[in-house]
């Protein structure tokens, strides 16, 4: 099975480090952060697939790299969340990360 490696130590912050000043950042923030993000991965596979009937003058390797790029701002506001999750809520993420593997193998989405 390939998946994401999210535990703590390992890619999570790596790549999708905890940023300066999270103590000032709220959930709310965070979550409305969240669907700014959404928002512009939906306009790139929308807007530069064609789907709204605007002429698209990108390349599909241009049209890709974008979606790449805003894909990633989407799952770094996700880690974000994970971190405020943890520091307000002392929620257990790598236990909750296990708790959805297991939901996943039980509902046969993954072996
Ligand atoms: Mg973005």
């Amino acid at each position: 099975m390939k998946h994401l490696l999210f535990l703590k130590n390992k890619m999570i912050l790596k790549y999708f480090p905890e940023l300066n000043g999270l103590d000032k950042i709220t959930m709310e923030s965070t979550a409305l952060k969240l669907m700014e993000e959404a928002g512009e991965l939906s306009q790139v596979i929308s807007k530069f697939r064609g789907l709204n009937g605007e002429k698209v003058d990108m390349s599909e390797k241009e049209i890709i790299e974008k979606m790449v790029s805003e894909l990633l701002d989407v799952m770094q506001v996700c880690a974000t969340m994970t971190y405020i999750l943890e520091r307000e809520y002392s929620i257990n993420i790598e236990e909750k990360l296990q708790d959805h593997l297991d939901k996943l193998k039980r509902k046969g989405y993954v072996k």
